[in-house]
This record gives C-alpha cells, sequence and structure tokens, in this order.
C-alpha cells in the first residue's frame, strides 16, 4: 500500500464537512482515513459520519470528560 505523505501538518483542527471517508475507531473513538486506526492500530471501526466531537482541551471540554477521552483531536460520539 502506498504511503501518502502529508504535505504540511497543520495545528489548528479544521471541520471538513466532506468527510465521507472518515472511520471513527471503536476502541479509542479517534477519527483516521486509511487502513487503521494511527493511534492504538485497531483495524475495528464505524461509520464516523453519525458523529463526532473536535476537542480542543480535553482538560476543560466536558464532553471529553463524559467520553473519557484525554488527548484532543477529532472523536466519534456514536459508534
Ligand atoms: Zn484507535
Amino acid at each position: 500500500m502506498l504511503q501518502r505523505k502529508l504535505k504540511k501538518q497543520r495545528k489548528g483542527e479544521r471541520r471538513n464537512k466532506m468527510a465521507s471517508v472518515h472511520k471513527a475507531c471503536k476502541q479509542c473513538k479517534t477519527i483516521y482515513e486509511g487502513s487503521k486506526c494511527p493511534k492504538c492500530g485497531s483495524e475495528e471501526y464505524s461509520d464516523a459520519s453519525k458523529g463526532k466531537v473536535i476537542v480542543l482541551d480535553s482538560e476543560k471540554s466536558e464532553i471529553a470528560r463524559n467520553l473519557k477521552l484525554k488527548d484532543k483531536g477529532t472523536f466519534a460520539i456514536k459508534l
């Protein structure tokens, strides 16, 4: 499988409205593209288009606490 190089990694989260190819990891709820989760390596996923939450500061975010998310990033909320 060919590895695509990211041109530049942006620090800010950008909402992507055309997110039809995104998958949501069932293990850690990370939303990703590709064959497996970049965070935990799991290949179990569900459709990420059902709902997602963008965590910018997991310590201040009530949603992040409720979902037991410790990292910032984009996560699925309904799996
Ligand atoms: Zn994962």
